[in-house]
């Protein structure tokens, strides 16, 4: 359902002191650096604050959306007709919390802060378990909700609870249940809000987790494009093999629709050369899974979530 601007007004005027962006661009908030705009965008930066917002939309059927750090969203043209709340570096906290049995150290971070700056914390602090996520841009809640990997880890490996916002303003603080999790994929209950993440990291050498990141980080660099716009790997990989592989096999590298390219560097890199439109990337998306499936029979599922002209995410 959509909100007017009048309405949203005094829904924000019931439930937010805070700066409201109106008509907000979300190209602004996306690494694709695509999109069209959010009727209203907002930064929460407690708890509290998101669920008096959630409930404040549940209450008039606004829809909302919520976005970390925007690295792994494809918004279309059309926007999103809601209230967008961005989680970043004001919700971010990091504490520890205590010990497991394992005699590891249990650390709660909420979900505003980006995986970089809890990465280089946990270095300082010598605790050892996220160096796999060197060079992974976005926040601990969009990493949670992709199981964000890479070097055959992902986050839930690491992972020992969440507290989440559920439908009806319920805040439930839970252990992290491995079987909802799979390749870039979380499967919680539906509408539920990631608010924080608690790490299970094992005490080491500060110096040694530095040379591990360094290690990863260079095979990074040497793989992957650099100073473009991206949202990363752009395809999940197919059961058995790589979309990066296939879409080269393809003979796509290189291939435009405008502004957007396959990157030349690493095939599964959908990028903008600096001019795309939301348009362009989405039909240059099509024409490779069109491609792809024509010469493979295999149909490349987007890894990127998609905010679709009907302002729902695209389940992908
Ligand atoms: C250069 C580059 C390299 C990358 N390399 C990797 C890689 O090696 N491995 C990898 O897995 N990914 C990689 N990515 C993709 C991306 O960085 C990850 O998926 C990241 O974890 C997304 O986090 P985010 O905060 O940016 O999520 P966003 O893009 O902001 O959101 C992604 C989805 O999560 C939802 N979401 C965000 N926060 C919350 C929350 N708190 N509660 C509920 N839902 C939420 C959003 O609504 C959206 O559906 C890369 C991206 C780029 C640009």
């Amino acid at each position: 359902m959509s909100v007017s601007d009048r309405q949203l007004r005094e829904l924000l005027g019931r439930c937010w002191a805070g700066p409201v962006a109106w008509d907000e661009p979300l190209a602004k908030w996306s690494s694709l650096r695509v999109g069209g705009p959010a009727q209203a965008l907002v930064k929460p930066g407690s708890s509290e604050a998101v669920q008096r917002l959630l409930m404040g939309c549940e209450s008039v059927g606004l829809p909302w959306l919520v976005i970390g750090g925007g690295t792994n969203l494809l918004v279309a043209e059309a926007g999103f007709p809601g209230l967008v709340l961005v989680l970043g570096r004001e919700f971010g906290a990091i504490s520890e919390c205590g010990i497991d049995q394992d005699g590891r150290c249990l650390v709660e971070v909420e979900a505003g802060c980006s995986l970089a700056r809890l990465l280089g914390w946990s270095q300082r602090r010598g605790l050892s378990g996220l160096e796999f996520s060197v060079g992974i841009p976005g926040s601990v809640g969009g990493a949670v909700v992709m199981n964000a990997g890479a070097w055959g880890r992902e986050i839930k490996d690491v992972l020992a609870g969440l507290q989440l916002l559920l439908p009806g303003g319920v805040m439930e603080r839970r252990d992290s249940q491995a079987r909802e999790f799979s390749y870039r994929r979380w499967s919680g209950p539906a509408g539920a809000l990631v608010l924080s993440a608690t790490f299970a990291l094992t005490p080491a050498d500060p110096l040694g987790i530095k040379a591990l990141c360094r290690e990863y980080l260079r095979g990074r660099q040497v793989k992957q494009p650099r100073g473009v716009a991206s949202a990363g790997s752009f395809f999940k990989n197919p059961p058995g093999d790589y979309a990066g592989r296939l879409i080269e096999a393809a003979g796509l590298k290189g291939l435009t629709v405008g502004g957007a390219t396959v990157s030349p560097v690493h095939a599964n890199f959908l990028v903008n050369t600096g001019v795309a439109t939301a348009a362009e990337m989405l039909a240059l998306m099509r024409l490779v899974q069109g491609k792809v499936m024509a010469k493979y029979g295999i149909w490349l599922e987007p890894e990127v979530r998609i905010v679709g002209e009907s302002g729902r995410p695209v389940e992908s």
